[in-house]
């Protein structure tokens, strides 16, 4: 083959391999390579770079699309400072995404307003820009979407669906009594996380002792649904106020919480 056949199979064949950027960006890239004498693996590794780095933006932005994340939190926007009972050297540690290979649980526990949803979207996010597929649900959407599943025969689809990505966020695990249909499948969609070696975040503002509470008070069955999420998990426990109501105190309405809960837990 003639110097010129080979210009148009270098085009050509990154078409066919489906390097698109790598395509659109060949010409650009020769001339740079030309005019500044770059050796050959410099010019493949900086248009290979091109491709991968578009492949990996793509991927990130495929990963949030399917997540239904809520909303958007980082980690760079919690205040650690103003929660001094997290450890932030744990969440960097998760942040490396090495819980995600092992697959390791974190439960997030703790009272309204401590962060535990923030922490556990940013940890999504930084899942997801890590490569990895992950779906947010709070426990009541994902019981309702299970039972309609169960209703409407295809249950087994459904769980399946549930073990598939790489991180399942379950957020607000407790804060509405489940029927025993309910906490059944809750448990079933743990059970199956587990056995595939899934990672879970999981929120709750109820400690363990009262878990019994939220799988509609059978103890057996909350107990095997810890059984299997501490099995391999870090807990962190988030004690404190309301951030929410830290940044309004000066309305008083931090003391107008206090007193509502103390009027409930007495
Ligand atoms: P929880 O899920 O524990 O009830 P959230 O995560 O929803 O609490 O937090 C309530 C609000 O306060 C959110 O807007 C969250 O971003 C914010 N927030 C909570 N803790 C912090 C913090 N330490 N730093 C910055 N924002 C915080
Ligand atoms: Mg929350």
């Amino acid at each position: 083959m003639t110097s010129i056949t080979y210009e148009h199979k270098a085009a050509d064949g990154l078409k066919q391999l489906g390097l698109e950027v790598a395509h659109a960006q060949l010409d650009t890239v020769a001339q740079q390579a030309a005019a500044n004498a770059w050796s050959y693996s410099h010019f493949l590794g900086y248009l290979l770079a091109g491709e991968l780095d578009e492949r990996h933006r793509r991927s990130v932005e495929l990963n949030l699309k399917f997540s239904r994340l809520p909303y958007l939190k980082t980690l760079e926007q919690f205040d650690f400072a103003a929660q001094p009972s997290i450890d932030q050297r744990l969440i960097d540690e998760l942040a490396t995404g090495r819980f995600l290979y092992e697959g390791r649980n974190l439960v997030l526990l703790g009272p309204p307003g401590v962060g535990k949803t923030h922490l556990a979207i940013a940890l999504g996010v930084v899942a997801a820009k890590l490569g990895h597929r992950i779906h947010f649900t709070t426990a009541i959407d994902l019981v309702r979407k299970l039972k309609r599943a169960m209703d409407e025969n295809r249950l087994p689809r459904e769980i399946k669906r549930i073990a598939h990505p790489k991180l399942l966020i379950i957020d607000e695990i407790g804060y509405l009594a489940l029927e025993p249909i309910e906490a059944s499948l809750l448990f079933q969609a743990i059970s199956q996380r587990y056995e595939r070696g899934g990672s879970i975040i999981l929120t709750s503002n109820k400690a363990f002792a009262d878990w019994a509470e939220v799988f509609a008070s059978d103890p057996v069955m909350a107990s095997a649904a810890l059984d299997r999420l501490l099995h391999k998990s870090t807990v962190m426990n988030i004690r404190g106020d309301s951030y929410r109501m830290k940044e309004k105190r000066g309305a008083g309405a931090a003391a107008a919480i206090a007193a509502a809960q103390t009027s409930t837990t007495t």
